[in-house]
């Protein structure tokens, strides 16, 4: 057993000054994965700041018509808000294909975006795995890797990030609100979640220091063209072998502005805006829309067990696109 002190956070201040100094404190929200990963002997904190007293609870808009929701809003409470299923549905409907009702009831908005990796090795204390020890080697590589990541992998991991709700952020271009030591920054979602290269020890750019205080959401919003598609072993409470979140904005006929997102196939949510671009002023087909693939995934590499992605990305991207494009509004 690991022993470990615990603290309740008064404030946001109070939170950033009890984690700062104390490289192996860390903050506890819903405790959904963080505890699992103790018990599991994965992280051994000595110190846990539960942030659960903070006022970061609210969803509401900002001066400029941008949305906020804070960090300590639930899963389940963000994706049934009336705003956000009005004008940001596909972030609704990427929350609501991830883990189970009463998970979403206790995980919490900043927790999702930190949450680790489902690697089978990463969760294995007895095989090496350079995320959890780093130096110690990758299983995963010549192991089982069926759920493992074919972009933008490194030879030191190839471990995907797991979340639903951060793949819609993608698409959305969000952005995550965090408070330091060094005072208040903003990290658009793209640059929040970090390839492995030769650190995969390090998921993200959030400092050991910053506490995530919320995120914001443009003030543009798609919610007539939209779609969230996650494929995945069992019908729910499964994670996303390749999921894909899509937004498409037409105009005379032609697609004016599209964003297609991916899940499960990456180390972050995968984008490759030189392809949306590609995309624009072409009409909506499938052979458009799979040619737009073929280009996502070009440099795609698989490592035995998962050599069934590609068609599979291919596939479901080709139908979220569809599927966004038909919507009935
Ligand atoms: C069985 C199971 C199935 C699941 N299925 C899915 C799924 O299909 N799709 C999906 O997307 N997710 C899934 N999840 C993951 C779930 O969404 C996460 O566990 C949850 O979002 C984590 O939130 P939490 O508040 O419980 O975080 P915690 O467990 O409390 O914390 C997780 C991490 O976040 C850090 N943290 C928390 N809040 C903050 C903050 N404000 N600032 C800085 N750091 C913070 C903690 O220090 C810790 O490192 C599943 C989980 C389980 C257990
Ligand atoms: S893929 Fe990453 S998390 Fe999984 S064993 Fe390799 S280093 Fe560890």
């Amino acid at each position: 057993m690991n022993n470990f002190t615990y603290s309740q956070a008064t404030g946001i201040d109070n939170a950033v000054n009890e984690i700062t100094g104390h490289e192996k404190s860390m903050f506890i929200a819903g405790g959904t994965n963080l505890i699992d990963l103790m018990k599991e002997n994965v992280l051994h904190p000595d110190h846990l700041i539960d942030i659960n007293g903070l006022h970061l609870t609210s969803i509401e808009f900002l001066d400029d018509g941008r949305l906020f929701l804070g960090a300590l809003v639930t899963n389940a409470d963000t994706a049934w808000h009336p705003e956000v299923e009005k004008k940001y549905p596909l972030l609704a409907e990427a929350i609501l294909a991830g883990a189970s009702p009463q998970l979403r009831n206790m995980a919490t908005n900043g927790g999702n975006l930190m949450q680790r990796t489902r690697c089978y090795y990463f969760y294995d204390t007895s095989t090496p795995c350079n995320k959890r020890t780093p130096g110690s080697g990758c299983s995963a590589i010549n192991g089982y890797n069926r759920i493992h990541a074919i972009l933008g992998t490194s030879q030191h991991c190839i471990a995907v990030h797991p979340s639903d709700m951060c793949v819609a952020l993608r698409a959305i271009n969000a952005v995550v609100q965090v408070k330091g030591k060094a005072g208040e920054r903003l990290i658009p979602i793209e640059h929040f979640h970090r390839l492995p290269a030769y650190t995969p020890q390090i998921d993200n750019n959030l400092a050991h220091d910053e506490l995530i205080t919320g995120i914001i959401l443009p003030r543009e919003h798609f919610n007539t063209h939209y779609k969230y598609l996650k494929v995945r072993d069992r019908a729910s409470y499964a994670f996303a072998l390749v999921s894909v979140a899509v937004v498409l904005r037409l105009k005379e006929g032609v697609i004016d502005e599209i964003r297609i997102a991916l899940g499960g196939v990456a180390h972050k949510p995968w984008r490759d805006e030189g392809v949306e671009n590609w995309l624009k002023d072409k009409p909506a087909t499938d052979e458009n829309f799979a040619e737009a693939a073929d280009m996502i995934l070009q440099e795609a590499k698989t490592f035995g067990a998962n050599d069934f992605k590609p068609a599979l990305a291919k596939r479901a991207i080709v139908r979220a696109c569809r599927e966004a494009l038909n919507r009935e509004i």
